[in-house]
């Protein structure tokens, strides 16, 4: 796995910007960032200072001063969080160097992004899951120059030209904050989606033959089980802790996947002794679906883009997002009326029987909030007849998310042969 990092510019970002810092004594850490980088850090990403050092360039510092500058910053931080810097990195050139060792055209100063990208190398950085930081347009354009998330904290100094030439950072910058007390919440939003359901209690009665012996999950497709299919492409995408419902031949289940370690995920399970139905299965993990997750009917297949779809409900800012798509036998699924204008969903009909609701067919998977669990019942209940519906007379805001993406229900043993055909490739 590849790590993520928080880039931050040093002068301005984490101490206060002054002429020429080279004096110990003069670092005055801006307040509130040993804390802001403490839960960075507990938020698994690595903390990389890049910063132009002009003032080696200029003769009025040398490497080792500012070496000790960096550490000295260090030292403060630890004493105030017990955490650090993973590491400090700086341009000591300039096109106009008063040292004439320094004085190269670079590719490290910013605004090229060589700091980043070495640290992206040394460190197993995923670029795209990384954030820069800092206070100059330059450090914008640098962020951006490697890929990055980008987030401009706004000084009166900030859209000083860089050597003639005039950037807007105004435009470039993915976020324009006032200050740092905001960092948090906007890296964090961005936070995967970590947990999933999957329903895996289904006793496959369709499947005729096959499932006498093996849970429908444990099906295997191109030589593995659909349920280690869904669980290496939801940890593929960022999911960690999994939780699954069973009542079907769970030792099955149990004996192939056990705590989930050997495959580098996490494994809860609730055994129904009785079935609880699609929704009923998600009381019993309650405690643990404390934020956003997916819920993943385990008979489904497909090769849906999981960053997509996340973005999408996160930018409708939606309570359940479904994923949905057009059905070519609408009468007999589970159809869903949305607004043409937002995708928002304003109705929901349990096999219509008809064609009069459209065509959308609720692909069965979804992206849930915990609001849900204020609507399910006790016992046994279903998303469809009992949730969703609740939830929108309350007035919460239920999404389609429609793609054209493979995603099937393979409960039948013509459409498992089509899943298996879409899956060679
Ligand atoms: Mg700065
Ligand atoms: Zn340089």
């Amino acid at each position: 796995m590849k790590n993520k990092a928080i880039f931050l510019d040093r002068d301005g970002i984490i101490n206060k910007e002054v002429e020429n810092l080279y004096k110990k004594e003069e670092i005055v850490l801006i307040e509130g960032i040993p804390e802001i980088l403490k839960i960075l850090k507990e938020n698994k990403f690595k903390l990389i200072v890049v910063s132009n050092q002009p003032v080696i360039a200029r003769g009025i510092a040398t490497e080792e001063e500012i070496q000790e500058i960096n550490r000295e910053i260090n030292v403060k931080i630890k004493e105030k969080t017990g955490i650090e810097i993973d590491k400090f990195i700086f341009c000591p050139h300039h096109p106009n160097a008063n040292v004439e060792k320094y004085k190269i055209n670079c590719e490290c100063r910013k605004p090229s992004p060589g700091m980043l990208n070495e640290a992206a190398k040394e460190f197993n950085i995923n670029l795209k899951e990384s954030w820069m930081i800092g206070d100059r347009t330059s450090d914008i354009i640098a962020g951006k120059n490697a890929g990055c998330k980008t987030i401009l904290i706004e000084k009166e100094y900030s859209y000083k030209k860089i050597e003639g030439k005039n950037y807007d950072s105004e435009i470039l910058a993915d976020y324009i904050l006032k200050d740092q007390n905001k960092l948090v919440e906007i890296i964090l939003k961005e936070k995967k989606i970590s947990k999933a359901i999957i329903l895996s209690a289904g006793l496959g009665t369709r499947m005729g033959d096959v499932t006498k012996r093996i849970p429908k999950v444990m099906l295997e497709l191109k030589g593995k089980p659909l349920l280690l299919h869904n669980i290496e492409k939801l940890k593929e995408y960022g999911v960690k802790e999994f939780y699954l419902n069973l009542h079907y031949l769970p030792e099955t289940i149990i004996n192939y996947f056990g705590d989930g370690s050997k495959f580098g995920v996490k494994i809860s399970y609730n055994l129904e002794p009785e079935l609880l139905g699609t929704s009923g299965a998600l009381n019993a993990f309650k405690e643990c679906l404390n934020e956003d997750f997916f819920v993943i009917y385990g008979d489904v297949i497909g090769k849906i883009n999981f960053e997509n779809w996340v973005k999408f409900h996160k930018e409708k800012n939606a309570d359940v997002t479904l994923i949905i798509h057009p059905s070519n036998h609408p009468e007999d699924s589970d159809i869903v009326e949305i607004q043409e204008s937002n995708s928002k969903i304003i109705n929901l009909i349990k096999k219509p029987g008809n064609k009069n609701f459209g065509i959308l067919g609720n692909a069965a998977w979804y992206i849930v909030s915990p609001k849900i669990f204020e609507f399910i019942p006790k016992g046994n209940s279903d998303f469809i007849k009992d949730v969703f519906p609740e939830m929108l007379k309350a007035g919460l805001n239920l999404y389609g998310y429609n793609t054209l993406e493979f995603l099937s229900d393979v409960g039948t043993p013509e459409r498992f042969k089509k899943a298996e055909e879409k899956f060679k490739t």
